[in-house]
């Protein structure tokens, strides 16, 4: 288009974030700078990489499609009428389950022994209609070397229904639910070594993409490269889980596609 150029890995850069001044300096006599000269110290290159494990949730649709208000409702209402409590009290509940338990299904399935499909089949009967087609983010997955896999805490339907919104199911090889690791949500270390079992994916050679900091540390324990999406819900990152993402970005679909130019 006349006056616009191609995207460029400056765009990209700039969707990294968290590279610091002094790093972009050190760099400044080589020219042209390239994404991979650019990454932060701790960061690591993609272009062995040949399994991409991605986030549902927030991360290949934007958060600003609100879908977890609407689950987190339905859990809320589910725990009112499983436990007979008032609002209050299991929005409560539900919050100290997530930060105990890592996700208001485990934790109600540890603490009451409630039945998991009953509960997970409730709280994804959800509108996704506020998720859209993202031809932009297809076309960035076309373009990217290598296998893609879903990890989520969700539901392999509710994948689906979200996938087929976004028009996007076509780009991944397969699904990997929280009935797949047996209700052992991110970040539990189970979940991820059976992700790796399953699908022979050889952590080296692979990258694994999240807008929950907080469920990154694993994949990195194993040995993957690990992106964080920030702007996420839950997008608090403490120092611990800091240590663990490589890299960090504002948006996906910028960053998957400079990536492609870069690692061709
Ligand atoms: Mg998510």
């Amino acid at each position: 288009m006349r006056g616009q150029a191609p995207r460029s890995r400056g765009a990209c850069l700039r969707a990294h974030g968290g590279i610091d001044k002094a790093a972009r300096v050190g760099h400044i006599t080589r020219a042209p700078m390239t994404l991979l000269d650019s990454l932060p110290p701790h960061a690591r290159s993609f272009d062995r990489i040949d399994t991409w494990v991605f986030d549902l949730d927030n991360t290949l649709y934007p958060s600003s499609c609100r879908l977890y208000v609407e689950v987190e409702q339905r859990m809320t209402r589910y725990i009112m009428d499983e436990l007979r409590l008032d609002r209050d009290g299991a929005h409560a509940l539900r919050r100290r389950y997530f930060q105990e338990h890592g996700t208001t299904l485990r934790g109600l399935m540890n603490e009451y022994g409630i039945e998991p499909r009953h509960f997970l089949d409730y709280v994804h009967e959800i509108d996704v209609s506020a998720v859209k087609p993202a031809p932009a983010l297809g076309r960035a997955l076309a373009a990217l070397p290598g296998r893609k896999l879903v990890f989520t805490n969700g539901t392999r339907r509710h994948a689906e229904r979200v996938l087929d919104r976004l028009e996007l199911a076509e780009h991944f090889a397969a699904i990997h639910d929280i009935v797949a690791v047996d209700y052992q949500p991110k970040p539990d270390a189970a979940g991820y070594r059976d992700l790796i079992e399953t699908y022979a994916v050889v952590p080296s050679r692979a990258a694994m993409v999240e807008d929950m900091a907080r469920n990154l540390p694993p994949a990195a324990a194993l040995g993957m490269t690990t992106v964080w999406l920030r702007g996420g819900p839950h997008a608090e990152v403490d120092v611990a889980h800091a240590a663990s993402i490589h890299h960090t970005i504002d948006d996906l679909t910028a960053f998957l596609a400079a990536l492609s130019l870069a690692v061709e």
